[in-house]
């Protein structure tokens, strides 16, 4: 059978992740305890996720020529993700996450850098791919600019695109509009959609609401669709999961309800286990877990 053809549009970070006892204070320099670079960036993170559940995945990106970017590189060929439409930058480092877990606390800081550099008119240039894509699929950590165009185009030829709106900002009545299916967590919900007539866009909402699972709405009433219990190591790229599975079942014809329960599998199967990409499942692990 044909494999089914996702673009996700979208970030790639390198993750520089310390583990300390503590957080130095301010002008203090203390020594951590370990230090692991884990690609990262939810586009690349979707990406991934799609892959591993079977899709012949297409990433339209930006990383700088540095080191990182050629390592995001290759770990994306690595998943078997086409990378022809990924921007080299040189003017601009590959775009960072920062982040110190101490105490069972996280801080992060990002720096978009690359990921910022992306413009539409890249985009444009990839209207071939884009055209001939069963699903796109975007988040909100390029330029909102870019979204718009990638949309636009998207729906210019007829398909269907997943909004993952993180990190939540309030977005233009145009694109909510033009978008299918937006996958905000409670928390971004409540941003994409202040000021605005919630109930006009209630139809094309999947939220996801952690180990409570996601609900979407079935003949104009909201409908849960519960997550499996399982035991939780690190829920890190839960959401990313989700979004990846939730684009492979919709791009297969699946009905948005059975692709929300293919979903919620594939994610709870991403938290049994360390790091985001790390966790995600391939199709005949999911395969297995639902029979
Ligand atoms: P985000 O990380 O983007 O905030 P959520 O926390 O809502 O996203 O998680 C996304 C999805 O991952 C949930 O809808 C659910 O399917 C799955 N999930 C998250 N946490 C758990 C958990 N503890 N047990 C099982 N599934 C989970």
């Amino acid at each position: 059978m044909k494999k089914p053809v996702i673009t996700v549009i979208g970030s790639i970070n390198m993750d520089l992740v310390t583990i300390a006892s503590r957080v130095p204070s301010q002008g203090e320099t203390i020594l951590g305890e370990k230090f692991h670079l884990i690609p990262g960036g939810k586009g690349a993170n979707q990406a991934v996720a799609a892959a591993r559940l079977g899709a012949e995945v297409h990433m339209i990106g930006a990383v700088g020529t540095d080191a990182f970017g050629k390592e995001l590189m290759n770990s994306l060929k690595r998943e078997g993700i086409f990378v022809d439409h990924v921007k080299p930058v040189t003017h601009i480092e590959t775009g960072v996450a920062s982040i110190t877990i101490s105490e069972g606390d996280n801080r992060i800081i990002v720096v978009p850098g690359a990921n910022h550099a992306l413009c539409p008119e890249d985009v444009e240039q990839c209207e071939d791919v884009i055209a001939k894509s069963d699903v796109c699929l975007l988040q909100l950590e390029i330029p909102l600019l870019v979204v718009e165009k990638a949309v636009s185009l998207a729906k210019k030829h007829g398909v269907l695109v997943i909004l993952n709106p993180a990190p939540a900002q309030p977005l233009p009545k145009s694109l909510l509009e033009q978008v299918d299916i937006l996958t905000p967590n409670e928390h971004e919900r409540d941003i994409i959609l202040a000021g605005e007539d919630a109930q006009k866009f209630a139809h094309k909402l999947v939220v996801t609401e952690g180990a409570r699972g996601v609900t979407m709405v079935k003949n104009g009433k909201p409908m849960r669709i519960p997550s499996f219990s399982v035991s939780v190591v690190d829920t890190t790229g839960a959401g990313d999961t989700f979004n990846g599975a939730l684009a492979v079942a919709l791009s297969k014809g699946m009905e948005l309800e059975d692709a929300c329960y293919f979903g919620n599998a594939a994610a709870a199967l991403s938290v049994t286990k360390l790091g985001a990409q790390t966790g995600m499942p391939t199709e005949a692990e999911v395969r297995q877990f639902l029979e």
